[in-house]
Formats: structure tokens, sequence, C-alpha cells
């Protein structure tokens, strides 16, 4: 069984729709696909209704964390949409998200790039906006030559001429949510670097002691001795490992299925859950 555990679609950042995303995921072999959209669960009823035969979905999220003044994601599975706080909170997030793309481009059309409102929220295409949207549309005015690029110091990296912070919650907070929803935490690439911060062995230790329930170890940006280190971090303090490919369609590069988590992992977070349940035709 090739089970990915960590997907997006155009409903966030991610390029391809849903029903896009299901399909690929089938045609890279794949069993089972969840898909974790930013602070979004809108891509869920397509995603279910476009199922390929022989396809189990798993409808979660990836909520924005952050911690000390880091930027933590947080994956959630098989809760209960309706819960009202959780889905308050998201809320809450895909609003300042606006406010803060909107104070980004606005620094960018400061800085001279020539990029405008209108060409992000094409990008964007209704979905959840984010920085992959800014970087994009830089990348279409030549600003630069492709959209990783743009996170740096330079443009809308953290800290970066151009970079707004956002509303975002605390990562036990957000744990206490997903649990009182019925629902599964796995905490995402915590050793990915890049951007992010290298989330140390006792922040993680804290998180498991308020519910968290897996870890990300198979995770394209985690390299071979961090997942290790992980995998026994995992073993010590009870925690699943988990991971995905963590797909953007054309932005990562397709690659549905390029990590996949043990049939045992599954069978465990499923154990955990209450919310919801996977969905097969
Ligand atoms: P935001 O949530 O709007 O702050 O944007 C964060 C998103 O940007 C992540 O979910 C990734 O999809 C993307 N991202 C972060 N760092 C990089 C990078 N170095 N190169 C390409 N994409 C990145
Ligand atoms: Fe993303
Ligand atoms: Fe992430
Ligand atoms: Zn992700």
């Amino acid at each position: 069984m090739r089970i990915d555990f960590h997907t997006h679609s155009s409903v966030s950042d991610g390029t391809d729709p849903p029903a896009a995303v299901m399909r690929q995921a089938r045609a890279a072999g794949l069993d089972v696909v969840a898909l974790t959209d930013h602070d979004t669960v809108d891509g869920h009823p397509e995603a279910k209704r476009e199922l390929p035969p022989g396809m189990t979905f798993v409808p979660g999220m990836e909520l924005s964390c952050r911690l000390d003044g880091h930027s933590v994601h947080m994956l959630a599975y098989l809760f209960d949409p309706a819960h009202a706080e959780l889905a308050d909170q998201s809320e809450r997030i895909r609003t300042d998200r606006v406010r803060r793309a909107v104070a980004m481009v606005s620094r960018l059309a400061d800085l001279g790039t020539g990029v405008t409102w209108e060409q992000v929220t094409e990008m964007a295409d209704g979905g959840v906006v984010g920085r992959p949207h800014i970087a994009r549309a830089l990348a279409a005015r030549g600003v630069i030559d492709k959209p990783s690029l743009a996170f740096t110091k330079e443009w809308i990296g953290m800290g970066g001429r151009a970079y707004v912070g956002r509303y975002a919650l605390e990562p036990a907070h957000a744990i206490a949510l997903i649990r009182d929803a019925g629902g599964v935490a796995v905490l995402a690439h915590p050793r990915a670097g890049r951007d992010s911060w290298m989330i140390p062995d006792e922040v993680i230790a804290r998180l498991a002691a308020s519910g968290l329930a897996g870890v990300e170890v198979w995770h394209p940006d985690h390299d071979s001795s961090e997942r290790t280190r992980l995998l026994h971090l995992a073993d010590e303090l009870g925690l699943v490992p988990s991971g995905g490919s963590d797909d953007h369609g054309t932005l990562t590069g397709h690659r549905l299925g390029c990590e996949v988590i043990t049939p045992e992992s599954y069978e465990r977070l499923i154990e955990r859950s209450s919310g919801a349940v996977p969905v097969r035709i």
C-alpha cells in the first residue's frame, strides 16, 4: 500500500485543482492520499467527488502556527470540519493572510518590482493566498528567475525587505483544537530548514506532552541523517512517524508519491482519530 500523507492543491498554494491532484496521485501509483492545504478544508468536497476508483482519500489541513517567532506547520487529519473553534481559527488565519499579502505587495511596489495586487489574486485564483503566489508574480514580472528565489532576505523570505508576518496559532493551541475536533495532529517537516526553523528535540518532546500524535520523518526537505534522528525521537516519545511528498504541483515540481508512510503509521493515525473517516469509492 502506497500512502502519501502531505499534498497541496490550488485551493491553497499548490498549482493543480483537488480533482487533478487525486487523478495524478492515482497515476503515480498511490492507494491513499491526504489533501493538506494550508488553513483550509475547501478542497475536500471536490477531492471526494472526483476520487478515482481504488483511491482512498484522507481529509487533512496544514495549520499555520508560530512558536517564539518561528513559523511552525501543524498537520491535522480526520477532524470534524464543522468544529466551530477550529473553523473560526482557520478563517482568522485566512483573513489575515489577505491583509498581509496586500501589505507585502505594497512593499514590493515601493521596491519598484511592478507587482500588483491584481496579479497576485490572479495567481491565487480564489485559493488561500500565500507567499508562493507573490513569488510567482515576481517571477512573472522577471524580477527573479524562478519563484523559489523570492524566499530570501532581499524579497519575501522570513525577515526580508518585503516580508510581513501574519496571525498564527500557538502549536499547543492548534493541537488542542485538532484533538477537540476528533482529529490527530502531526508536526510538519520539523527539520526542513530553508525558510523555516530546525525545531529542537526538546520542543518536539514538549509538543508530544501536549498531545501531538505524530511527526513528519519522510519529507523531501529532510536529509537522511535527520530522518534517522527523527525516527529515533518518534520512537522515544511514542509519536507516529509520518510524512509525504508535500507536492505543490509545478511549484515544487510534480512529485506525488516521492515520499510515503508505512501502513503501520497510517493505521496508528486512523486509530487515534474520531472526527472523520477516510473516504473510498
Ligand atoms: P506563507 O504560508 O504564505 O508564509 O508561505 C509559505 C509557503 O511558501 C510554504 O508553504 C511553501 O509552499 C512555500 N515556501 C517556503 N519557503 C520556500 C522556498 N525556500 N522555496 C519555495 N517555496 C517556499
Ligand atoms: Fe505551501
Ligand atoms: Fe509546510
Ligand atoms: Zn505543506
